[in-house]
């Protein structure tokens, strides 16, 4: 299952006005996170950054992201789907597999009858649409999701599987990047049916297991399992914080900075996560974004590697003519950190002592509450919160690193 332009649709379920119009979110990070049926109706995609669209589109109504609302939004989507199953994996913030197996009797209903439910009870509750996909295997159910969007239902079987795959193009499948399809293009696989078609032998000679996996996938047996446990239900993490009074100082904004990417990162911790890019906004007096967003080569989730670039490219975001009245930081493209975090730049031993010391830091975080510990960076922007409040504060800064 498979939210329709999930983040504008709650923002459209908040606020009923907006229906029917083109509207974008992701104000804040600079570029259209999701983008209305009306808005892509008249040409606008995904990633298209904001002062572009505003030139280009000025019809269309720019939102900044509210990602706490979508988060309960996701939650209560994906409750209405556990009424008819336990086995829910929890894939994205709007995406989530199921197992319905066996599920027909008990319900004294069709599978497509429990979809339609589904459905039903989601745009009933929620005042959101979704598109679902049935099919014997996950990767062919992510066929099937985004087949007919939006408020699609699309069921492939053994016996129809074929005219499918026929029109998905080899790098639309899910779990191929771009250079795995350049090299089957290579090799004359166009189509996932190309692939479906190859026999083992080929297959286990060009490619490793993963892609084993798929092309048993798409040949309808299903060998990837529906983890209920997955938690990935946090798309991203964001930390913002709006001070008074507003202020252009740089050092102020670049602490404020720092408590926000110590705050995410702390939460991406606790939920075993680390992010392949990270974001971060100032926001003027005038209600103005200004942001830019930082690619990391392996997934981070410790402040010591984050600060420093975001200090690299802060002068690219900040004017010296402007005041600022917030700072925020997002922590995105979250992926499940099972093993340790891979060596970056060559630092793996740094990075593996500081995951020491953060495993230190949050016990006693847990313990004895939030900033105990803290960056030395972070200092200022804790300051001006002690000053006249409670003097259990000061007690509280036990450590810098
Ligand atoms: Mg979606």
């Amino acid at each position: 299952m498979d939210g329709d332009a999930f983040f504008v649709a709650c923002e459209v379920s908040k606020n009923p006005s907006l229906r029917g119009k083109p509207a974008v979110t992701g104000e804040e990070r600079g570029i259209a996170t999701a983008i209305s049926y009306e808005a892509k109706a008249l040409g606008v995609s995904r990633g298209m950054p904001i002062f572009q669209l505003k030139k280009n589109f000025p019809s269309v109504i720019i939102l900044p992201g509210d990602y706490a609302t979508y988060a309960l939004y996701s939650q209560k989507m994906f409750d209405v789907v556990r009424r008819y199953t336990d086995t829910v994996e929890e894939y994205s913030i709007d995406e989530c597999f199921a197992d319905l197996t066996g599920w027909q009797k008990p319900l004294r209903m069709t599978y497509r009858e429990i979809l339609e439910n589904i459905k039903k009870e989601i745009k009933e509750e929620l005042d959101i649409t979704v598109s679902i996909g049935l099919a014997p295997t996950k990767t062919l159910a992510k066929v099937a999701s985004k087949w007919c969007k939006p408020d699609g239902l699309t069921i492939i079987s053994k016996e129809n599987s074929h005219e499918f795959l026929l029109k998905v193009p080899i790098y639309n499948v899910w779990g191929i990047g771009p250079s795995t399809s350049q090299f089957l293009m290579r090799h004359d696989i166009k189509t996932a049916h190309d692939l479906a078609n190859k026999d083992k032998a080929w297959i286990e000679h060009f490619l490793s297991k993963p892609y084993f996996d798929i092309w048993q996938e798409l040949n309808c047996l299903s060998v990837r399992a529906i983890d209920p446990e997955a938690k990935n239900s946090y798309a991203s993490i964001q930390k913002t914080k709006t001070f008074h009074p507003p202020t252009k100082n740089i050092p102020f904004l670049l602490s404020e900075l720092s408590k926000n990417v110590e705050a995410a990162c702390l939460k991406a911790r606790h939920y075993h996560l680390a992010a392949k890019r990270v974001h971060f906004f100032l926001k003027t007096q005038e209600f103005r974004y200004h942001a830019i967003e930082i690619p990391f080569l392996s997934p981070v989730n410790l402040p010591e590697i984050i600060l420093p670039q975001i200090e690299k490219v802060f002068n690219k975001v900040y004017r010296s003519d402007r005041i600022y009245r917030t700072t925020g930081v997002t922590l995105r493209e979250l992926i499940s950190q099972r093993v340790t975090q891979p060596d970056l730049f060559g630092n793996s031993i740094k990075t593996d002592s500081l995951e020491m010391i953060h495993e230190q830091i949050d016990s006693l975080e847990e313990k004895f509450g939030r900033h105990v510990v803290h960056l030395a960076s972070t200092q200022k922007s804790l300051n001006r919160k002690v000053k006249g409040t409670d003097s259990n504060d000061l007690d509280r800064d036990l450590l810098f690193l």
